[in-house]
């Protein structure tokens, strides 16, 4: 069965909205996903109805926002096919994720281990390591791409070694689209004996993860990125791996005694969750994923590859366009230049026609380099789009160029 698409934006409000006096052609989604009426209701539902804090009050409403918040995290654990609810840490996002476990991973490493990398690292996913590298004195390695933007598994292979103590990398380049074989590297890291970390900020959009079958240590991903709110995201850890992580923010909640000169550590997840944490964040993102699952995965990722087969197409025919980034394996990214306009011009060009996409280096200024590209126009693509709209940015691609000309 096909998706109802219409159906699907009918539940997307600001979708129905005009920017510019022209209808929103929302192609941003890789920057961040639109919100569901089911998310928009579940944090209203949630302020309106149960907001108090969780975990300590002796209280009806904090009873009840526990029981949200705790079902919250079930929901994420049996979305990505964790083995135990423990090994759901929130977090803010992908970002913050990532550094809890490069804060732990630069108290473990010495002089002389390697952290493997890629060259189509989000700076989320490269300046964590290469600091955790710098405090550490272990030696950041970097595997290049090849020339369609996708990963050089070769160079992974030859440069994964003994002394390889860590390896991350991204499910989905934010920057291309490309999907890395993480299952495949990620048997040849471990292998090694190395601690194996996915950057999930793009992989989660599109289609639910079964972190068991990938093998990982860690993935980590945004609520934003998944039709959830801003502000909540997910560290999966391993409980093998987790249970003795070193403490990341201290503070309430984490402890398990405090004396004024000491203290001790709580058991997981709550040992690296201080303070109070987005509660209601927590419970939108679980309205996401619950709303999210309504779908068929395998339908989604027809809709997409549709969405971005019909736009590589146009692109193709498109004179002077040239496609930055067409691995094989590619999703929901259309990345592009145009001879004679800058992507900014581009961009801005299009946001007067109601078409909103991301220009720049997609906070991947290393990959920019690496491509000689100054940066790209983006297009990303996600379950509310249309065909239609893909015809509507190459209409639009051409009225900038004739702007610009
Ligand atoms: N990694 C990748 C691949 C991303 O696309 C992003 C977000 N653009 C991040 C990490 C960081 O995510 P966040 O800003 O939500 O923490």
């Amino acid at each position: 069965m096909s998706l109802n698409v219409a159906q699907i934006r009918e539940q997307f409000p600001i979708l129905h909205r005009q920017v510019h006096g022209k209808p929103l052609v929302y192609l941003d989604n890789a920057a961040t996903t639109q919100k569901p009426q089911a998310v928009i209701n579940a944090l209203t539902d949630y302020y309106t109805q149960c907001n108090a804090n969780v975990h300590r009050g002796a209280h009806y409403l904090s009873d009840e926002a526990t029981r949200r918040y705790e079902a919250a995290r079930k929901t994420v654990a049996e979305y990505i096919n964790a083995s135990r609810q423990e090994e759901v840490i929130w977090t803010s996002g992908t970002t913050e994720g990532i550094n809890l476990v490069a804060n732990g991973v630069a108290q473990r490493l010495k002089t002389g281990d390697e952290v493997l990398v890629t060259e189509m690292e989000h700076h989320a996913n490269l300046v964590t390591w290469q600091q955790a590298c710098k405090r550490s004195g272990a030696t950041l390695k970097v595997v290049p791409i090849n020339e369609d933007g996708s990963l050089n598994t070769e160079q992974f292979h030859a440069l994964l070694s003994e002394n390889t103590a860590f390896v991350s990398m991204p499910h989905i380049s934010n920057a291309l689209g490309t999907i890395n074989p993480i299952k495949e590297l990620t048997a040849a890291a471990k292998a090694k004996d190395a601690l194996v970390m996915i950057d999930g900020a793009q992989g989660v959009a599109h289609g639910a993860i079964d972190v068991q079958d990938i093998g990982c240590d860690f993935y980590a991903f945004s609520g934003h990125k998944v039709f959830g709110p801003t502000g909540i995201g997910v560290l999966w850890g391993c409980y093998e791996v987790l249970k003795d992580w070193p403490i990341w923010l201290v503070g309430g909640e984490m402890i398990a005694t405090v004396s004024y000169q000491d203290a001790t550590w709580g058991e997981l997840p709550n040992r690296l969750e201080a303070g109070t944490p987005n509660i209601a964040g927590a419970i939108g993102l679980a309205a996401a994923i619950n709303w999210l699952r309504q779908y068929d995965a395998a339908d989604i990722l027809a809709h997409e590859t549709a969405l971005l087969a019909r736009a590589t197409q146009l692109a193709e025919q498109t004179d002077g366009l040239t496609i930055v980034g067409h691995a094989a394996k590619k999703i929901g990214v259309l990345s592009f230049i145009l001879d004679g306009a800058h992507p900014a011009d581009i961009g801005f060009l299009l946001d007067k026609q109601g078409i909103a996409i991301r220009t720049g280096d997609h906070c991947a200024q290393p990959l920019m380099k690496r491509l000689n590209v100054p940066g790209t126009a983006r297009a990303s693509f996600s379950i509310y789009n249309t065909l239609d709209e893909v015809e509507m940015l190459f209409e639009g691609i051409k009225k900038a160029r004739l702007m610009l000309a």
